[in-house]
């Protein structure tokens, strides 16, 4: 995305300045007041050259096509990565910034394997990936098929699933928050077009908690998949019911509750065996699924419990699942790389305590709000300490209030107050839990860091504790808050300085013990970029997998699962990129897209006529405005040169024949393009608006 205010600057007397959006929108400002813009004004927006195609690497088929505007040898800024990814995200932290840059090269580098067949769904030219099955393999009929179908090559859109004969189980629907190749995108969702071929057989969705990355996508995939029944633990149910508001369209959902331990029978060959793990969210399960040719163990998200000694525990349901025999262990990788144990939550409560008590004045805590572990925590210390706790930030109302009312959180009478209340009480007295540790532009923390919140004001004193980590990618923004709350006298705490954070995913060395426990036959590391997943293989082959038994799979391949087998085939199921912009699925073209690269890359440039309907001529100087691409002010010999040109242009139209809009429009955009082009070697988006009088 553009910063705001680079660039921008506009060059016109009394010009009508669009605000500055979030987000570039194409819609240049409606202001003739004859005839609406033609919907095909969007498109046309682009100059008349056309951007060049991008190069379709079979590795590259994934993304979107590499930004079209971009010449080599051209830099400029990257957009940042979304930020809006309010207190809804997931937590889903792994994987430092090299990490992710080490996968970047990975995926567009010579020699990357095969792409899973993914694709930007919307491009409608180009080949869509379908089912290409090898001539020679045939399916096998008694095979238990296993297909992620997103989650393998990302952090996010978490969903696979088991299909035997004319029966199918899926286990989670998440989302996934775009990188930067998608400007604009809200979240990309799972691919269920094989899915939604064979509604009428599936069974049951399994959902292991209530992260988004989870259960994001539910709303937008259930009507399309034929609204198969839901199974979930209780909290789980209340936040996809909840979000289930916010979709008034989508299909009203068949919630099955279920809860550790329950064995529930899906279909006539699938039967699910519930166990709970510890993670960051109450009631996070994992699923045991007994099928004809043996068990597969899915172990969501988790990490494991560990006590001041040091001791573990909780590992006795998980030998038992052992004993029971593990076919397939399907295992969390976000964490494979980091090595050790998870870091005890006791550890992180005790520290949050002393931090707590050491505070003079105001605490405010920043953190996610689907936390719900740790912020059950927090309200239970600030209770032992005489604080009274304000919830700052919508998702984090709504997140206590749903854990409140499952008894998750167990607030005394009096103990939660509204934020306008803060002022009531004395400095001291006062904690805030609040949204925004990731310094998302629209989250709670922000509001007050820029003096925006209306009730609370930092005052130097001040106790802030960022309680979370850092997602990759977050690391400048969440510097700026640092930056800014300790510019305003505050007193800071983050992790990096004190275990205030204990991951929800257990690290490699929690992962070995749960493969000791569990001895599968085969694993397959899920949840995480090839490379953490590599690392999870490691980790199983050192703890007793045989060497050959690791699988590590992409999106969108089918694997055949037999009693002593676990074979990859070459017959892949859709899994490119769906995405969601706000505006619904599917409503993101790739003419979007493409605009929005456009924009990023070479900013805009919005030219105002003026003119007299009957006879054509200007009645005054074009406004000229320009966004993200020259600064109008530095350059005014190109800004006269522009005006020339229209003026010379205007001259071309006959004064007895009425103005042509579109017909304007175009030989500005051709004329004044090309004039562009030559002078600055660059290509804005050109967007003409004629007014007439
Ligand atoms: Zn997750
Ligand atoms: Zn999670």
């Amino acid at each position: 995305m553009m910063k705001k205010n680079e660039n921008n600057n506009s060059a016109a007397g009394g010009a009508p300045t669009p605000a500055p959006k979030e987000r570039p929108r194409i819609k240049p400002p409606e202001i003739r007041p004859r005839a609406p813009m033609p919907p095909s004004n969007r498109s046309a927006a682009m100059p008349a050259h056309t951007p060049r195609p991008a190069q379709q690497s079979p590795r590259a088929a994934q993304r979107p096509p590499q930004r079209p505007g971009v010449r080599p040898g051209q830099s400029f800024a990257r957009p940042q990565s979304h930020p809006q990814h309010g207190g809804s995200n997931p937590g889903s932290s792994g994987g430092s910034r090299e990490e992710r840059e080490a996968r970047r090269e990975y995926r567009h580098g010579p020699g990357a394997p095969r792409a899973a067949g993914t694709q930007l769904q919307h491009s409608k030219m180009g080949p869509r990936p379908q089912i290409a099955r090898d001539p020679n393999e045939k399916p096998n009929p008694d095979a238990v098929r296993l297909v992620p179908l997103g989650g393998l090559e990302e952090i996010g859109r978490n969903c696979s699933f088991l299909e035997y004969k004319n029966e199918i189980v899926i286990i989670d629907m998440g989302l996934q928050f775009p990188e930067e190749e998608t400007p604009g995108i809200d979240y990309i969702i799972p691919n269920v077009e094989y899915l939604e071929k064979k509604k009428q057989n599936i069974a049951a969705i399994i959902l292991t908690h209530g992260h988004y990355d989870h259960i994001g996508a539910l709303p937008h995939v259930l009507a399309r998949i034929g609204n198969p029944p839901i199974y979930a633990t209780s909290i789980t149910k209340a936040i996809i019911e909840k979000r289930a508001d916010d979709f008034p369209n989508a299909p009203k959902m068949n919630v099955q509750l279920v809860k550790d331990g329950d064995e529930i029978k899906l279909s006539n060959n699938f039967t699910a065996l519930f166990f709970g793990v510890p993670h960051t969210i109450p009631e996070t399960t994992g699923v045991m699924m007994k099928t004809p040719i043996g068990n597969i163990v899915h172990f969501a998200d988790f990490r494991l419990e560990y006590d001041d000694e040091g001791n573990v525990h909780g590992l006795e349901e998980f030998e038992k699942l052992g004993k029971m025999g593990v076919h397939t262990f399907m295992v969390d990788s976000t964490a494979a790389e980091r090595t050790g144990h998870s870091i005890s939550e006791k550890t992180v409560e005790r520290n949050l305590e002393e931090i707590f008590r050491a505070a003079e004045g105001r605490i405010a805590v920043a953190t996610f709000s689907s936390l719900i572990t740790r912020i059950a925590e927090i309200i239970k210390i600030a209770e032992k300490i005489g604080r009274k706790v304000a919830l700052n930030g919508y998702s984090m109302k709504t997140n206590i209030q749903i854990a409140q009312n499952l008894g998750f959180v167990k607030a005394k009478e009096g103990t939660l107050i509204s934020v306008e209340e803060i002022s009531k009480y004395k400095d001291d007295k006062v904690l805030i839990l609040t949204t925004g540790a990731q310094g998302e532009s629209n989250a709670g923390l922000m509001k007050i860091i820029n003096g925006e919140h209306r009730h609370i004001k930092i005052k130097p004193g001040d106790t802030f504790v960022l309680s979370s980590s850092v997602i990759p990618g977050n690391e400048r923004s969440v510097q700026t808050v640092k930056d800014n709350l300790a510019r305003q006298g505050a007193i800071v705490y983050h992790s990096a300085l004190v275990d205030i954070h204990s991951s929800g995913h257990a690290p490699k060395d929690d992962i070995a013990l749960i493969i000791k426990l569990l001895k599968p036959k085969f694993l397959m590391p899920i949840h995480g970029y090839y490379f953490m997943r590599a690392a999870n293989g490691m980790t199983a082959r050192e703890s007793g997998v045989a060497k050959d038994n690791v699988r590590l799979m992409d999106n969108g391949q089918i694997a055949e699962l037999t009693k002593d087998s676990f074979k990859v085939t070459k017959e892949t199921v859709p899994a490119y990129y769906v995405m969601v912009d706000g505006l619904g699925v599917g409503d993101v073209e790739e003419v979007v897209l493409r605009d929005r690269r456009a924009l990023a890359a070479e900013g805009m440039l919005v030219i105002i006529l003026t003119v007299d309907r009957d006879k054509g001529r200007l009645l005054k100087n074009p406004d000229i405005i320009s966004r993200g691409f020259i600064y109008l002010k530095d350059n005014q010999e190109v800004l006269d040169e522009i005006r020339k040109r229209i003026r010379g242009l205007m001259t071309r139209i006959p004064n007895f024949k009425e103005v042509e809009p579109d017909y304007v429009k175009t030989l500005l955009r051709d004329q004044i393009g090309q004039y562009l082009y030559t002078k600055t070697k660059r290509r804005p988006m050109i967007l003409p608006v004629v007014i007439e009088i």
